[in-house]
Parts: structure tokens; C-alpha cells; sequence
């Protein structure tokens, strides 16, 4: 079989568009952030011959339910601004195994680093969407500033959030209607910080980390990347109209985004809204 130049790959690409474009909004100092992105099997061996014994390296905990999945991930320590100048150091494509105890790394990481310290937070989020969407592709994570700092001044309980996000703009209801999900503050890189953002995963697909960042679950890279700008730009309105020390003289009501939902079929996440007021 004819292999192709892995470097040439649209994941390896977008991989490296993407993590340049969250250093370029600000949301990727040092090498805060993480991704990984599920790819078929394919789309690797379409680029690399999988016929041969691969490092194999102990996972801390067990995932069975990704056994033989491929995940291109960003590695521990690396800054995404360097990403796009070097993937083969950057990046990380790695199996899980039969057992789900441990990885293969396939690929990249050409300087014997480790795949990014989130990772067991982005496999849990991987293996919890997986069974509520068979398309699922991406976990991204940044440190999106506006949504941080909305976490500084604002009521952390999923309702009062999402409903703050969804009055901000008009396309935020339609885009999550879902809402976000706010965990408490919890030290990062922990498996109980993955266990904590897979479980809220099921029915949400953003997980705001209060004083640290945003984590979005998507069906392809822009999707994952949308969902976060989405949200960080309706946080920045927020933050917006905070600074100015004004009260707020008007806002969309619950009734018009219940037009809003009914416009554009989607259901918003029940709990957030107030009931919807009959028209007959
Ligand atoms: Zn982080």
C-alpha cells in the first residue's frame, strides 16, 4: 500500500490551524490548552503502516469502551504557538488498547515527550460522547479569558450561567441549547477534574473550570471551536455591560427565547427558562 505523507494530512492541518488560532485570540499562553481529535482508522492508514509493534505506555486508569480508537492529541508541556512550526514534536497519535489500560503511540512526539496531562479527562469526554453522538470527533480545552473571567463575578450554577450566556446574544440559545455546565474549582490534570467534566458531558457539551478555562465536546474541529467562541463572545458582552455600572435596562426575555427555539427547532435545556406562556 502506498503510504502518504502524514504531514500533508487534513487532521495533522487542522490541528495545527487550530492551535495556532486559540494562541492568536490569547487563549493559549505558554502551553495552556488541549486537544484531541478522534480520527478513523481509515484516515491513519491511509498515512502510516500500522503493521508493526508500537511503544506501548500504562494508562491511569482503564477506558475499554475506546479499545483500537485513534486520537491525535496535543502533547504535555508543548505551546500551541509552536504547533503549526513543528506537529511531529508537538502531536501525538496514539491507539488505546484491547484491554483499555494502555496506548500506543503511533506517531509524533519525535522528542520522547507524553501526550497532554489532561488526557484523561479528554478520554473520559470522549468515550461519555461517543455513546450519545457516534459522530463525536473532538475535545478541545483553552483558556478562554472572557469566560474566565465571567467565573470571578457570576453565580456558578449551570442555570443562572447558561441563562446570563443564552441573553447575551441571540445565537447562543440556538448554538448550545444545551447549555454549560460549571463545575467547582478542582486541581487540573486529575483524573477526579476528567471523571467530574465526563459525567456533566452526558447531556452538556461545555464545561466551564471556574479560574481556569472552558472544555468543549464537537463533531469535527470547527464545531468543538465554535461552541468556545460562541460562549466567550457572549461572556465578553457580559463582562461588557459589567463594566459599565449601569443597570441593565433591557434583556431578551424567556419568552422570546422560547420564538427563538420554536424558529429554530432546537429544545432548550429544561430548568433554565421560565415555563412558556401559553397563546391561548
Ligand atoms: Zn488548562
Amino acid at each position: 500500500m502506498n503510504i502518504h505523507n502524514i504531514l500533508t494530512a487534513p487532521f495533522i492541518q487542522e490541528m495545527c490551524e487550530a492551535t495556532d488560532q486559540l494562541w492568536q485570540y490569547g487563549w493559549a499562553e505558554r502551553n495552556g490548552g488541549n486537544i484531541s481529535y478522534r480520527l478513523p482508522a481509515d484516515e491513519v492508514q491511509y498515512y502510516l503502516n500500522l503493521d508493526q509493534k508500537f511503544p506501548m505506555i500504562d494508562l491511569s486508569f482503564t477506558i475499554p469502551e475506546l479499545a483500537g480508537e485513534f486520537f491525535l492529541v496535543t502533547g504535555s508541556g508543548k505551546y500551541f504557538k509552536n504547533v503549526k512550526h513543528n506537529p511531529a514534536d508537538c502531536l501525538a497519535l496514539i491507539r488505546i488498547t484491547k484491554l483499555g489500560d494502555q496506548y500506543e503511540l503511533i506517531w509524533g512526539l519525535e522528542n520522547g515527550d507524553v501526550p497532554t496531562s489532561e488526557l484523561a479527562s479528554h478520554l473520559k469526554c470522549h468515550a461519555v460522547r461517543l455513546k450519545q453522538d457516534a459522530n463525536h470527533r473532538v475535545i478541545l480545552h483553552t483558556h478562554a479569558s472572557a469566560i474566565s473571567a465571567m467565573t470571578f463575578i457570576h453565580e456558578l450554577t449551570d442555570q443562572a450561567f447558561t441563562k446570563t450566556l443564552w441573553q447575551m446574544i441571540t445565537e447562543c440559545l440556538v448554538v448550545f441549547p444545551d447549555g454549560v455546565t460549571v463545575l467547582p474549582w478542582m486541581v487540573a490534570g486529575t483524573n477526579e477534574l476528567g471523571e467530574a467534566s465526563a459525567k456533566k458531558m452526558k447531556d452538556c457539551r461545555i464545561v466551564v473550570w471556574p479560574h481556569h478555562g472552558i472544555m468543549s465536546a464537537g463533531q469535527s474541529m470547527d464545531d468543538a471551536f465554535g461552541l468556545i467562541e460562541t460562549a466567550e463572545k457572549a461572556a465578553e458582552i457580559y463582562l461588557k455591560i459589567s463594566s459599565t455600572n449601569q443597570p441593565v435596562g433591557q434583556t431578551i426575555t424567556d419568552q422570546q427565547l422560547w420564538a427563538l427555539a420554536d424558529a429554530f427547532q432546537v429544545t432548550p435545556r429544561s430548568g433554565i427558562l421560565e415555563a412558556r406562556e401559553s397563546d391561548d
